[in-house]
């Protein structure tokens, strides 16, 4: 077999140093070269008309009459033999060597050099494999523009990737910390992906040089867990011991928020059980919730609830047997306000200084304070009305109004005439009409009437009506199950556990 080698301008004193074997590292550096030269005549011709070479007994050298004299330029050393390129080979190729390796010109020993340099990497591949693919942290003040420009990414390709619509436009509320991942090679933009949120990932890539985006959904994965406590100490440290997260005692008081007054009526020995679910992603986990079942006894009465789904959508909390757990109306409309005057038909007004009767409650409240509506209804009143202020009076159904006085202002949107649900802001604390200092008056009235809204009887949210109950039961018995199972077999020793697939089953088409 004949290769035809092309050495750069000074093949004599190339084969001078081969000659010299003794320096091995640079030996292999020539044959290195002379690998690469093959290569290159394999790649890119030589223009030769000659290649049937019939074969030669030595390394010899072709006759050629444009040979430069030598310069120290020309030679090759350790130095600069690095700095010779392939391409450059190629084009000032001005002399050829011949070698018949099938006649062992070039000896075993060295030959086998050779493959090893072959398996080796080589010397002169500078190289590197680079993964296209590179994570971007985002960092605060950052935008897609400034993070373009740091990767040298052309203002261009932002404007076509931003030209997509409406999925990429996500792409402009980017936060510190969230990671985008670009593929880039020669310096241009061949895809993109950003993880929008923990189910939602955005995917842009460049095929036919035009970008096109998609937006995959992952499923999170769902486990049903449980939890049992006994609290000896208080609810929150019970529930941590049994390995509930805050947010799942959150949703717990929610639940039972109507019935149990959690800072007075909890008694040691009280116990709860909890059937919730855990989403994963990738093995880890992500979130929790909701509670999808639990039971829970407040001095010997037990109290169960189960998570239902309507087929609108809506979803409640219900007693076994189809009860709303949740009440038509809050207990208080602020959070974290002190009573600083109770309901009292014969009370010494604090500013006029005679028995007027206090026919609502007082909460103490900084100014600003959010105020919840108590129960869903339609605001009848958004305006000053005497002493009371800056009032809302909110009428719920035919039997049932609301009134709350002294705001500092409304809400957005809360204006008469419009609806607001149980629990959403309907203006702010202040101390506006006849007031000493910020706090909300607050009136409850059944048929015009006032009651103390601290006493009086709630009403219950809307339950199972009763041609949905038969469907109800038979959607909500696996959760029932479980819970016998779970309270009957031990109170409290099982701490947590995961639970049958069959019940992670039913909660699946429970939604
Ligand atoms: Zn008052």
């Amino acid at each position: 077999m004949t290769y035809r080698v092309y050495i750069k301008k000074d093949y004599k004193n190339k084969i001078e140093r081969i000659g010299e074997a003794s320096n091995r590292s640079f030996f292999f550096k020539i044959v290195s070269l002379a690998v690469l030269a093959i290569s290159a005549f394999f790649m890119f011709g030589t223009g030769s008309s000659d290649r049937q070479e019939p074969s030669l007994a030595t390394v010899e050298v072709a006759p050629k009459p444009d040979i430069t004299p030598i310069t120290n330029q020309h030679k090759i050393t350790p130095a600069n033999i690095e700095n010779i390129e392939l391409q450059n080979i190629n084009e000032e190729f001005t002399s050829v060597i011949e070698t018949n390796v099938a006649e062992n010109t070039i000896d075993d020993s060295s030959f086998q050099d050779i493959e090893s340099v072959i398996e080796d990497e080589d010397v002169f591949q500078k190289d590197e494999i680079i993964d296209p693919w590179q994570s971007v942290t985002v960092k605060s003040g950052d935008s897609l523009a400034l993070i373009f420009s740091r990767l040298g990414l052309s203002p261009t390709s932002l404007y076509k990737l931003m030209s997509l619509g409406k999925e990429v436009s996500k792409l402009k509320k980017i936060r510190p910390g969230q990671l985008l991942n670009f593929h880039i090679e020669d310096d241009e933009l061949l895809g993109l992906e950003y993880e929008m949120n923990l189910t939602k990932t955005l995917k842009i890539s460049k095929e036919e040089n035009r970008f096109k985006s998609e937006v995959i959904q992952i499923e999170l994965e769902k486990v049903v867990k449980h939890a049992s406590a006994i609290i000896n100490d208080s609810l929150f440290l019970s529930a941590k011991r049994a390995g509930l997260s805050d947010n799942l005692i959150m949703q717990l008081v929610a639940i039972y928020g109507w019935d149990i007054d959690f800072a007075l009526n909890i008694r040691e020995g009280d116990s709860y059980t909890v059937i919730y679910e855990e989403q994963y992603k990738d093995g880890v986990k992500v979130s929790d919730g909701p509670i999808i079942a639990a039971e829970f006894i407040n001095r010997d009465k037990t109290l169960r609830a189960v998570r239902y789904t309507h087929d609108d959508g809506r979803v409640d909390y219900y007693a076994d047997n189809g009860d709303a757990m949740r009440k038509a109306f809050l207990r208080t409309p602020v959070e974290l306000a002190r009573i600083s005057s109770r309901f009292n038909l014969k009370r010494k007004h604090p500013i006029l200084n005679r028995i007027r009767a206090h026919k609502g409650v007082d909460y103490a409240a900084s100014t600003g304070t959010p105020i919840k509506a108590t129960g869903d209804g339609t605001v009848v009143l958004a305006g000053k009305k005497g002493g009371y202020g800056r009032t809302v009076i909110l009428k719920h159904g035919g039997k049932y109004s609301t009134l709350y006085a002294h705001l500092h202002r409304y809400a957005r949107g809360v204006r008469t005439g419009s609806r607001v649900k149980q629990g959403q802001t309907i203006g702010y604390v202040g101390k506006s009409g006849l007031a000493t200092g910020p706090h909300l008056h607050y009136e409850f009235r059944i048929n015009g009437v006032h009651r103390n809204p601290l006493t009086v009887k709630l009403p219950k949210a809307e339950s199972i009506s009763k041609e949905a109950l038969a469907e109800f039961k038979v959607k909500v018995n696996p959760m029932i199950v479980e819970l016998d199972r779970l309270t009957g077999k031990s109170a409290v020793a099982v701490q947590q556990s995961d639970s049958s697939i069959t019940l992670a089953d039913a909660m699946m088409e429970d939604g």
